[in-house]
């Protein structure tokens, strides 16, 4: 079975954080009016409105879901997730599932970017470490909320084009780097926040000492190969206390982690 990353395992859902998707039945009518809208849309002169689409996203997906997080959704409604996604998928950009952006990898589904950034329970200001740069959509998102936002990226290439494209777009707070995440980045902790977003069997150590003490940590943890559970790690008295929160897939973790077995 291929994985994509960063999609709520659509074989189960478990945990604390998941809400029951709140649509009614008139509400699926109506979403239904909107994607036969959108797609009207799409084939006019004009082209796609992405603005359109975002908010339906925003709405649909994430608001729906029981993401309520101000900050959350405000940034999710202002980043352009378009401009993440490589040219000929645009027009599916902000559709209900992850996408691939080359090198094997992918872009993760809208819903499981916006619950992710609600765990991190960022209020503005924080210091916020990703492990795993992609796209650099993620990131963007973390850059509307946080002060400063440190991402690596195993991969030269995608580090580079996600560098160059956050440049572009106007995120001078978020700075991506080429290198092994599993090693954190010790120049920059400690870090208020930690973000990963590819699949590993247990916590980076490197990880964990560089979390601010308080700090949340959000990371799949389980089966790299199948699915794992979205666990929000938080910092007390030097100690770690666990939540999970949803059964999720996400691409695994390589480099050191891979020796480390
Ligand atoms: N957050 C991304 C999606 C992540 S996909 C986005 O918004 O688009 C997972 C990413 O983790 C991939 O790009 C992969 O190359 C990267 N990755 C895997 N192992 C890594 C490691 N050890 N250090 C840093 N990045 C890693």
């Amino acid at each position: 079975m291929a994985i994509s990353a960063g999609e709520v395992n659509p074989k189960g859902r478990v945990g604390i954080h998941l809400r029951p998707n709140r649509l009614s039945p008139l509400g699926v009518i109506l979403l239904g009016l909107e994607i036969a809208f959108l797609g009207c849309q799409a084939g006019t002169q004009s082209g796609p409105d992405f603005a359109v689409r975002r908010k339906a996203m925003v709405a649909d997906q994430i608001l729906a879901r029981g993401i309520h997080d101000s900050l959350v959704l405000k940034a999710m409604s202002e980043v352009p997730r378009h401009l993440f996604v490589p040219a000929g998928l645009v027009d599916e950009a902000y559709r209900d599932y992850p996408l691939p952006i080359g090198e094997g990898q992918t872009i993760s589904q809208p819903y499981i970017v916006a619950l992710m950034t609600e765990c991190l329970a960022l209020k503005g200001g924080e210091k916020v470490l990703e492990v795993g740069t992609g796209s650099g959509y993620q990131a963007a998102v973390l850059g509307r909320i946080a002060a400063a936002v440190f991402t690596i990226e195993i991969n030269a290439a995608l580090a580079r084009e996600a560098a160059s494209k956050l440049e572009r777009l106007g995120f001078p707070n978020v700075r991506v780097r080429s290198g092994d995440g599993f090693f954190g980045w010790p120049g920059e902790a400690p870090f208020d926040a930690i973000i990963v977003t590819a699949a590993v069997p247990e916590v980076p150590p490197a990880l964990f000492a560089q979390l601010a003490e308080g700090g949340r940590l959000v990371v799949p943890i389980g089966d790299v190969q199948t699915y794992q559970q979205l666990t929000v790690v938080t910092k007390k008295n030097g100690q770690p206390r666990i939540e999970r929160v949803l059964d999720v897939r996400f691409v695994p973790m390589t480099g050191e982690i891979l020796k480390r077995k």
